[in-house]
């Protein structure tokens, strides 16, 4: 099946910047559409390389928009990847409504147009975090029972299902991706790898939940692109498929990481009180990917990290520009 042009939706994000870059550096006849309404998480200085690309194209827009969907599809569109979403679980505990909206209705809006639209294939993102807390020593499967604990978990699970009920009722070509904790370049310094990244840096306190025993789940963001190229090539629509980058460890353990990286002590550290409803441990394998498609990650956490660490050295105006909010003033109508 021909994937040449792709409607990407929320791609000035972390991933999708990311996964628009490497799509239009692997494969050579591929086009993008990127459709993504630049909510505080967005920016276009993340693909501020592609500006002048013939084969990239920006729109901003909502994912709720059914009219502005259906009308980018009428362009000719051979597949879809569904980034756009509210992804920070600490903003969903204080405010669900947009995760709702964005999750929920966003993605059911995508499904619907590429329905009615007939797209080749549609590949929604989703994350490990739909599983719920996985107990000491047990691996989650894609067919393990989903108990989601907060508002964003909750929101990308019911889309998960919307994205089923679509493969049954209409036959939609969908396919679903769930991963684990990304890391790397461009992802918006709120997360536990840049926050505590850029407070090393500027010589502040490292915030850390609870007793730091959280374990995560982490793959690099180009290992977790690859995946995506991969299973939007490869996949078997109507399945599920874990990414994983085989690497479990404690929040304790990432900040003493980069404090490492960083030369720093440990006197930076400051234990916080645990967030409501934090799960304690996500785990899962990506063996049903890499049996049936192949996929493997490449980054070692120790490389990646190192590289991540060097990425916001060497790009401070960047992230100091996303945390003063210049990035949203800079785009305002
Ligand atoms: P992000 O918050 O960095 O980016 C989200 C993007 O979506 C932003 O550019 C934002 O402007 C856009 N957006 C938000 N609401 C929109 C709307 N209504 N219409 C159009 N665009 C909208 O997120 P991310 O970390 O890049 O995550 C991307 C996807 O991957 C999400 O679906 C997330 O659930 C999933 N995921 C993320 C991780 C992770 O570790 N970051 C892990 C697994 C899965």
């Amino acid at each position: 099946m021909e994937l040449r042009r792709l409607l990407v939706t929320g791609g000035a994000g972390f991933i999708g910047s990311n996964f628009i870059r490497h799509v239009l550096e692997q494969r050579s006849d591929a086009s993008v559409i990127n459709v993504d309404l630049l909510t505080y998480a967005g920016n276009l200085a993340n693909l501020k390389d592609l500006a002048d690309n013939p084969r990239y194209r920006f729109v901003r827009g909502d994912v709720c928009d059914r009219k502005l969907l259906l009308e980018l599809c009428q362009e000719g569109i051979d597949a879809i990847v569904h980034f756009a979403a509210e992804s920070h679980v600490d903003r969903s505990i204080t405010g669900p409504d947009p995760f709702v909206q964005t999750n929920v209705v966003g993605t059911h809006t995508v499904l619907d147009v590429a329905t009615v639209s007939s797209v080749g294939r549609t590949l929604v993102v989703s994350t490990d975090e739909v599983y719920g807390s996985i107990p000491p020593t047990e691996y989650a499967a894609e067919d393990r029972r989903l108990t989601p604990s907060s508002a964003y978990s909750a929101s990308k699970a019911a889309a998960d299902l919307f994205a089923l009920a679509y493969f049954g009722t209409y036959e939609l070509p969908v396919i679903i991706t769930r991963c684990g904790n990304n890391y790397g370049p461009y992802q918006f310094p709120e997360k536990l790898i840049p926050l505590m990244i850029t407070h090393g840096m500027r010589g502040l306190d490292m915030p850390v939940y609870g007793d730091g025993l959280n374990t995560r789940n982490w793959i690099h963001v180009l290992d977790h692109c690859e995946a995506l190229l991969a299973v939007l090539e490869k996949g078997t629509p109507g399945e599920i498929y874990n990414v994983s980058g085989g690497v479990e460890l404690t929040n304790r353990e990432v900040v003493d990481a980069i404090l490492a990286a960083l030369d720093l002590d440990q006197s930076l550290v400051r234990y916080v009180a645990d967030r409501p409803g934090h799960d304690r441990r996500y785990a899962m394998h990506a063996s049903k990917l890499e049996r049936e498609i192949g996929w493997k990650p490449v980054w070692g956490f120790e490389e990646g990290l190192k590289e991540t660490v060097a990425w916001y050295e060497e790009h401070r105006q960047w992230w100091e520009s996303v945390q003063a909010g210049d990035h949203q003033r800079f785009y305002e109508e």
